[in-house]
């Protein structure tokens, strides 16, 4: 498990201004990367850093031959147009990359001249998919949103018997996966409204969000080789913000027996900036469990995973209407809570989904299942913070939302901050509703 060194100072500043400034998601401390390119060039993606408003390009900086050994190994891997080569390397090397790209960007630094003709201002960059992901598997770690949900259905008991012992997953749909920006018709699907006599395909009229972390894996491992608890993390090259769009009114009538299929396959967005776990781990928090709960089993537990298994992440969900976006209203905040509240680890998700030896690999993407807090206005969905669609939410300009309308954006957020540590963020999240193809 990562401890804190200097790069996680708070007190460092970078000779680059705007990564200086209280409210910045990208100072010096947090150094999170993503693929870009300048908007609407022709120009080959290639990974960056982001550093306040700007963007370190990795490509120019591999040409400028400003760093040695193994940072440097870890540039010309980050000159691509995904990052898995990047992520296949060793923690160490990752590591490496961060302490020279620390001292580097550090006010007084003698790479400064070097370093600032290869920034790009984010204001004119666009992104792509931060890697080439094989495999998206999703994850059911929050106790609050499985207890929320299962409410719904069973009011009497509503959360099942295995949740409490296996971090519940299932396997996903990648080549949809799309940055930040994505805008994506309502999907259409056959669904068995109440009272029906006979299922009907049309558009989904139960639309939703999920708010979720990403997690990228790294190195991965090899099939039939289980990841143990205490590699897990090293395995993994850092988080990202996920939105797992999903089709509540398709999902209820097809995921019997075998889980959801196209209410969720359609679309997912995430963030284009990934951090890694080395940047989060002054917002380590310990792993615990209510006593009366089953404690894990010993695979899925470690004393680090105990100790600093949790991550205080903050998160909010917004809402902008096509409305709101027409007359100049911000989007308003329907959410705010924490990845705290999870009911499993980073670290114990890895090790159960290699431990019948299944093989992770570089760009695999990982999601943690929808984050809701312990209160259900921390609620991650508009299924719970509607209780099902029967208690609708009023917006400030005065519409009201079930679930998400043709032209809706979400937007998710993310960020760290506590008194003695550099407050870092993840950037957002955005994704667009457009109507139905007919
Ligand atoms: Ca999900």
């Amino acid at each position: 498990m990562q401890t804190l060194n200097e790069t996680h100072d708070p007190a460092l500043r970078s000779w680059l201004a705007s990564a200086n400034q209280a409210q910045t998601d990208f100072p010096i401390q947090n150094l999170p990367f993503a693929v870009f390119r300048r908007q609407g060039s022709a120009e080959a993606y290639r990974g960056g850093v982001a550093i306040g408003d700007q963007i370190l390009d990795l490509a120019a900086v591999a040409a400028s031959g400003v760093f040695s050994g193994a940072a440097a190994a870890a540039v010309h891997a980050a000159t691509a147009d995904s990052l898995n080569a990047l992520m296949a390397m060793a923690q160490p090397v990752w590591s490496a990359l961060r302490l020279a790209l620390s001292r580097a960007l550090r006010e007084g630094a003698p790479e400064q001249a070097k370093l600032a003709v290869c920034l790009v201002p984010q204001a004119v960059a666009e992104y792509s998919l931060p890697a080439h992901i094989g495999d998206y598997t999703d994850f059911y770690t929050s106790v609050h949103h499985a207890t929320n949900i299962g409410r719904q259905f069973r009011p009497d008991n509503p959360l099942l018997p295995n949740f409490k012992w296996i971090p519940i997953g299932y396997h996903g749909r990648a080549s949809s996966i799309g940055v930040s920006g994505q805008r994506f018709p309502r999907p259409v699907g056959q669904t068995m409204p109440p009272g029906a006599s006979a299922p009907s395909l049309g558009p989904c009229k139960r639309l939703d969000y999920e708010l979720e972390m990403g997690i990228f894996v790294g190195s991965g491992n090899a099939l039939g080789k289980p990841i143990a608890i205490t590699e897990a993390e090293a395995s993994v090259f850092g988080m990202c913000l996920l939105n797992d769009w999903s089709a509540r009114d398709i999902q209820a009538w097809e995921y019997q027996p075998l889980g959801p299929f196209l209410s969720k396959n359609f679309a997912s967005t995430i963030s284009p900036w990934i951090v890694t776990l080395e940047a989060l781990s002054p917002y380590r928090v310990a792993f615990t469990r209510p006593t009366d709960d089953p404690q894990p089993l010993p695979y899925l537990d470690s004393p680090d995973n105990s100790a600093q298994g949790a991550l205080d992440i903050q998160l909010e969900v917004l809402l902008q209407t096509q409305t709101m976006r027409q007359q100049d209203q911000a989007a308003t905040r329907l959410t705010h809570t924490s990845y705290r509240h999870a009911y499993w680890t980073v670290a114990q998700i890895v090790a159960h989904h290699t431990v019948n030896g299944c093989n992770l690999q570089p760009g695999d993407l990982m999601g943690t299942g929808t984050l809701s807090g312990p209160t259900l206005d921390e609620a991650g969905a508009l299924i719970e913070l509607t209780v099902g669609g029967k208690q609708p939410l009023t917006l400030p300009n005065g519409e009201s939302r079930t679930y998400l309308e043709d032209g809706d954006a979400v937007v998710l957020r993310g960020w760290c901050e506590k008194p003695g540590a550099a407050r870092i963020g993840f950037g957002q999240c955005v994704g667009t509703v457009l109507p139905a193809l007919t």
